[in-house]
């Protein structure tokens, strides 16, 4: 089975990652070759993915994929967007500051995607993918399955907060998914189904 270094550091996202490419390739935490976690000094989604997927094929020789992503909300002119990770020092308080930040909106004008971009490099090729996933940021955190905002993301694809939902009823629609979904078919078409 083919070995994909994932550039990630974050555990929610990595069990994630394993559920979803498990039936391909055997996941490999970048963390195996090296705890430098580079600066996500990029002006986009797929920059940062990039950076870090060359960060992981550097540390590994192996193909490697970065990804990058985060909340983008409309009364917030797209924000936090890049600085997702960077908005409050953990996940309780960036909840806690995004709920505050929108105080006065109405639920209508509570909308709001996760995005989701992936660079993948083996030192011949390289190719970038992405996906997202629409919703409200709710008025208060509810249930306590994901990670990171899930708690506070109502999906519109499953009509439930992501807090509320199984991690497949998640992989089904989630930005992470759906960008995963276009890296195996892309994986599948480079290297045949048989060599991975
Ligand atoms: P990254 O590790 O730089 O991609 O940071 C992504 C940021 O967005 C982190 O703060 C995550 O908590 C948040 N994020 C990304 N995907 C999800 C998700 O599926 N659910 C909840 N939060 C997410």
């Amino acid at each position: 089975m083919m070995k994909l270094v994932a550039a990630t550091h974050n555990k929610g996202k990595l069990a994630e990652l394993e559920e979803m490419l498990g039936d391909i390739c055997e996941v490999i935490p970048v963390s195996d070759f090296t705890d430098v976690e580079p600066e996500e000094n990029g002006g986009s989604f797929e920059e940062n993915a990039r950076i870090k997927a060359k960060v992981a094929f550097l540390a590994s020789g192996l193909p490697s994929f970065g990804d990058d992503s985060g909340l983008c909300v409309d009364a917030l002119g797209g924000a936090p967007g890049i600085y997702s990770s960077r908005y409050a020092e953990n996940a309780e308080k960036r909840n806690a500051k995004l709920i505050a930040a929108l105080t006065d909106v109405p639920e209508e004008k509570r909308t709001a995607k996760f995005v989701c971009h992936i660079v993948y490099l083996d030192g011949e090729r390289e190719f970038a993918v992405s996906g997202e996933c629409k919703g409200r940021i709710l008025f208060e955190p509810t249930g306590s399955g994901g990670f990171g905002y899930d708690p506070v993301f109502f999906s519109d694809d499953l009509g439930k907060p992501f807090g509320l939902a199984s991690s497949e009823e998640k992989d089904e629609v989630s930005h992470r998914g759906r960008a995963v979904g276009m890296l195996k078919k892309k994986l599948k078409e480079i290297f045949g189904k048989e060599h991975i």
